[in-house]
């Protein structure tokens, strides 16, 4: 066993060395990085033998919790058969197992997979692909895209024109395509002048929705939807029933609905698939963060027959989906989320959610009291808790002020890893966490809240 090199070794290489995203590195480099060597469970470990609850689940891809047996011992399996190979020209065992594996949870309907390996991918593939089957159908106009503002679909500059968030897309607007864009369904962000209140908000949204398809069916080729919680945008809960209206008016106006389930799927909602959640068949669904439970980049984008069949015909016709990427379907990262799988029933994992969401909920509710909490939203085992500098006024925290930087610095104290969005404490944590995990969680949040809010 070689010598474990020391904590302040790595944080001046990691100063020196690592470009780190969404972060303004000057500020890095003048602070002392936490390094994270282990993981057990719902917890992350660093170099100098911390414990932190991961209370936003790697980025939001944690699933079973860290260094879970079953999916390490599958990736050693695997790696002692074969690393990769391509799936241009070529099939593998396990690309083609999980493939079918993922068709048979997916919302029914759903029939192929194309494989990538992150979020942005498998948007920018079900763009292309919605793109590409209007051209094929005789359709040549419908070209352009609806999406949502506050909407987050990845960092490549396809998934930056479909996004609606200002602060991290409005520097790229030169090079992004244009979209149609809706508002965001939810009344503490829907930003519509004649919006009254939550009850009426999603009707509102609705219609207007409604009324730029209208406009616009025909030239649009597909609307694009992160179902029921926008999130990066801030963890923004739509309505229930917003989806399964939303799938009405893609059919009504013959639009393409592309569901990225990049954040929510995997048991989030409480269902294997947020489309679930309503009943819902998407034309095309993007996968990525739980798809390998948090171990390996790998995504899919899932279609149907229909959107596939479009792309049949003689070589000549070149109808053919020219796009893929050099690690499409990697067996180890396929054997990975097999594995997970193989979890998900054995530990009846969605059976155990019911629980542990009400359990969150009824926490949650508690913040409600603190005095600079504006609003929670939770939708599963997602929540959101917005802060505010008054409660009556909605009048927010000046994003300058950069409250939920704080509050999240604060909670290491507690023994938390967060990670907020603005203003916005986020609470994403492994799947697995249990009923006391989640007591530490918020108990820490609001303390932290407290201390840096009151
Ligand atoms: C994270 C995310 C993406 C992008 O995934 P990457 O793997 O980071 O490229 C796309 N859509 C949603 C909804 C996401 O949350």
């Amino acid at each position: 066993m070689s010598r474990e090199i020391d904590t302040a070794t790595l944080q001046e290489y990691d100063r020196k060395f690592v470009w780190h995203p969404f972060t303004q590195m000057r500020e890095w480099e003048e602070s002392s990085p936490v390094i994270i060597t282990h993981g057990e469970g719902s917890f992350l470990i660093d170099s100098d033998g911390n414990r932190y609850l991961d209370g936003v689940g790697a980025i939001w891809t944690n699933v079973h919790g860290h260094c879970k047996r079953e999916i390490n011992d599958a990736i050693k399996n695997q790696v002692d058969r074969i690393e990769h190979s391509t799936l241009l020209g070529l099939g593998n065992d396990k690309a083609a197992l999980l493939a079918k594996a993922l068709i048979d949870i997916a919302p029914s309907g759903l029939a192929k997979v194309f494989y990538s390996d992150n979020g942005s991918t498998a948007v920018e593939i079900g763009i292309k692909m919605a793109f590409q089957y209007w051209q094929q159908r005789g359709r040549k106009e419908k070209t352009r895209f609806i999406s949502f503002r506050n909407a987050y679909h990845g960092d490549t500059i396809g998934a930056v024109s479909v996004g609606g968030i200002d602060i991290f897309h409005e520097v790229f607007r030169p090079l992004l395509f244009t979209t149609i864009q809706a508002p965001s369904p939810y009344c503490y962000r829907c930003e519509l002048a004649e919006c009254r209140d939550s009850s009426s908000c999603g009707l509102l949204c609705l219609q207007r929705l409604e009324d730029l398809m209208a406009a616009h069916a025909g030239e649009t080729a597909g609307l694009i939807i992160e179902p029921r919680v926008q999130g990066a945008g801030g963890m923004i809960v739509q309505p229930r029933g917003f989806v399964r209206k939303v799938r009405e008016l893609c059919d009504r106006y013959n639009i393409l609905m592309i569901a990225d389930e990049v954040a929510v799927g995997f048991g989030r909602m409480g269902t294997m698939f947020a489309c679930q959640q309503e009943e819902v068949t998407p034309d095309i669904m993007a996968l990525s963060k739980g798809i390998t439970a948090g171990y390996l980049p790998l995504a899919a984008t899932l279609t149907t027959q229909d959107v596939y069949d479009a792309f049949l015909g003689e070589y000549r016709e070149l109808k053919t989906f020219f796009h893929g990427h050099t690690f499409t379907g990697n067996p180890i990262a396929c054997a990975a989320a097999l594995a997970s799988l193989v979890i998900f029933e054995k530990e009846r994992l969605l059976e155990s959610l019911p629980e542990k969401i009400s359990y969150l909920s009824a926490r949650l509710a508690e913040l409600h009291r603190l005095r600079h909490v504006g609003d929670v939203r939770q939708d599963g085992m997602i929540a959101g808790i917005e802060l505010v500098r008054s409660k009556e006024t909605r009048e927010g925290f000046g994003w300058e002020e950069r409250i939920g930087v704080k509050v999240c610095l604060e909670a290491r104290k507690h023994g938390l890893f967060l990670r907020p969005l603005g203003n916005v404490i986020v609470v994403f944590p492994p799947l697995s966490i249990s009923l006391s995990e989640i007591d530490l969680l918020i108990d820490g949040i609001s303390a932290s809240v407290q201390a840096v809010c009151d």
